[in-house]
């Protein structure tokens, strides 16, 4: 068991709900590790409250804190710095504070890389995606998919204005992507879908939803499918996956590659190779 004493670095988590979150978990458990006197804590902030949150953050010397859900954009605004990582995603989710300055940084799209690597032997690079979402977590995806040279990425979202959103911001930043936005419900045809990788980027799964018209059975027996969603039970979207013998997985290796990054962004030491997955059980 950690000990906390006076001179205790201090980090967190923020979010709207946070109680969910295992980022407590796998940075307690790596601080412990490596015997490192600093301590890991969620806060529960509404988003009306982010802007009074992050001043407290500063006041209170919180060495670095994650952001999730649904802060990651907002943030933003709030930050003294932005890494280029945070700078092409348009989103945060891991802020470092040295001496009172605030500096934002992206660890979400990196994590999805190295899950994808070392899970898969995926490259992105001249490949094609197609991405169920438009919030935060997914502008980390497009970015970091973006950064490593992928070819065409397509963005189903509910909300059609924020898929386009995103699309011009990324464009603005990597012009020779192919982006393209489908309608939602999509896929409501019998044409064959070709694409690398499908990654759900939205929380449907989360409480066991499906998402709509998603119809596995078209895609290309090649495409592997990536649910960031991390419930206990599988997903909806990955039970269909297996049925359609796809190649898939889960968000839990994007969720310890991401907290490994955030790590080293902090300690600047990496945290026990594998340590943050094995805890994520
Ligand atoms: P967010 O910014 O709030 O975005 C949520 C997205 O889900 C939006 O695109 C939203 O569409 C869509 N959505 C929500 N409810 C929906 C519904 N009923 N029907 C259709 N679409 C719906 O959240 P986020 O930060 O991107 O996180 C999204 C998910 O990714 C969460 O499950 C989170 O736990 C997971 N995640 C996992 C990791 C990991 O490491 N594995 C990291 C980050 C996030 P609209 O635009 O239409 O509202």
């Amino acid at each position: 068991m950690q000990k906390i004493s006076g001179k205790s670095d201090v980090y967190a988590i923020i979010g709207y709900p946070v109680k969910h979150s295992f980022s407590p978990l796998m940075h307690n458990s790596a601080f412990e590790a490596l015997n490192i006197d600093a301590v890991y804590v969620p806060f529960e902030i509404a988003p009306e409250d982010l802007e009074k949150a992050v001043i407290g953050m500063k006041l209170i010397g919180i060495k670095g804190f994650n952001v999730t859900i649904p802060h990651k954009e907002e943030v933003v605004k709030y930050l003294d710095i932005l890494d280029e990582t945070a700078i092409n995603a348009g989103a945060v989710n891991v802020v470092k504070n040295e001496n009172g300055k605030l500096t934002g940084f992206n660890s979400d799209g990196a994590g999805l890389l190295r899950s994808l690597k070392l899970q898969f032997g995926f490259d992105p690079k001249g490949k094609s995606c197609i991405i169920a979402g438009a919030g935060g977590a997914a502008r980390g995806a497009v970015a970091a998919l973006a950064s490593a040279g992928i070819s065409k990425i397509t963005i189903l979202n509910r909300t059609r204005s924020k898929s386009e959103k995103l699309i011009e911001f990324i464009q603005s930043k990597f012009s020779e992507l192919e982006m393209v936005s489908e309608d939602y419900p999509f896929l409501d045809s019998c044409k064959k879908i070709e694409a690398d990788l499908f990654i759900n980027t939205t929380s449907l799964g989360m409480h066991g939803e499906e998402i709509p018209n998603l119809n596995l059975s078209l895609f290309d027996k090649n495409c592997i499918v990536y649910d960031m969603v991390y419930s206990k039970n599988k997903t909806p979207l990955l039970i269909s996956a297996e049925k359609n013998l796809l190649r898939n997985a889960n968000g839990l290796g994007m969720l310890a590659g991401q907290g490994e990054i955030a790590f080293k962004i902090w300690r600047k030491v990496e945290p026990t190779e594998g340590l943050m997955l094995k805890v994520l059980g």
